[in-house]
């Protein structure tokens, strides 16, 4: 862990620091500042964008470094099984025998709506577990992202000049699925992204954030 101090930028040495009351006086220029203000993210070499990971991508463009993922789960078959079942089962027996029966009955065809309504839900989650997927376009300014299928989902803009901070935050929920979310904190509003259940998959996407960050601090 690199400390540096915030006012004139001299590295901090360990015997500056204290921890416990989260205090840093600077023995060059004497500022005090919070501790945890003076951490800086260590150093992102451009190695870890050589070898994107199996299920991620890089590629180069005029103006911008575009860095995707696939959002495929592990569970994306076990979800198509229940779909299969659940929809399959509660379509037919609702609007199936009526089409086979060549007779409209309104009662079973108004109970069947929540029905309709939940399979259109399970359809379109299994193909986002099958086929979604993440993608960054970065550029001097900042960057841009999409995650969703096709041309379905979600999208966000950020410039790097209101980036403070990238970090992840690990979510369990009672039936013990695990999600994870990416942070770009400082940008307004506050984006938090999804990322792939992968560990690997998610480390690409964050490192190529970080290291694009940390260059457009240098070339400032
Ligand atoms: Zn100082």
């Amino acid at each position: 862990m690199k400390m540096l101090c915030p006012q004139c930028g001299s590295a901090l040495p360990p015997e500056a620091v204290n921890i416990a009351t989260d205090l840093a006086q600077c023995p060059e220029c004497g500022q005090v500042n919070r501790a945890s203000a003076c951490v800086v993210e260590d150093e992102i070499s451009k190695d870890v964008l050589r070898q994107p990971p199996p299920g991620t991508w890089l590629r180069q463009e005029a103006d911008a470094i575009v860095v995707g993922t696939t959002m495929r789960s592990k569970s994306a078959w076990a979800m198509v099984l229940f779909t299969s079942v659940w929809s399959g089962i509660s379509i037919f027996g609702i609007y199936g025998i009526q089409i086979i029966k060549r007779s409209f009955e309104l009662t079973p065809t108004l109970f069947g709506i929540p029905f309709l309504l939940v399979t259109i839900f399970l359809v379109g989650t299994t193909i986002y577990m099958i086929f979604g997927r993440q993608e960054w376009r970065l550029d001097k300014d900042g960057g841009s992202g999409f995650n969703g299928v096709g041309r379905f989902g979600k999208r966000w803009r950020f410039a790097w000049k209101d980036l403070s901070r990238i970090h992840t935050h690990t979510t369990r929920d009672n039936h013990g699925n695990t999600s994870y979310k990416l942070i770009l904190e400082g940008v307004s509003p506050e984006l938090k992204i999804s990322l792939p259940e992968c560990k690997e998959r998610q480390q690409f996407i964050i490192n190529a954030i970080r290291y694009y960050h940390q260059q457009w601090r240098r070339w400032k």
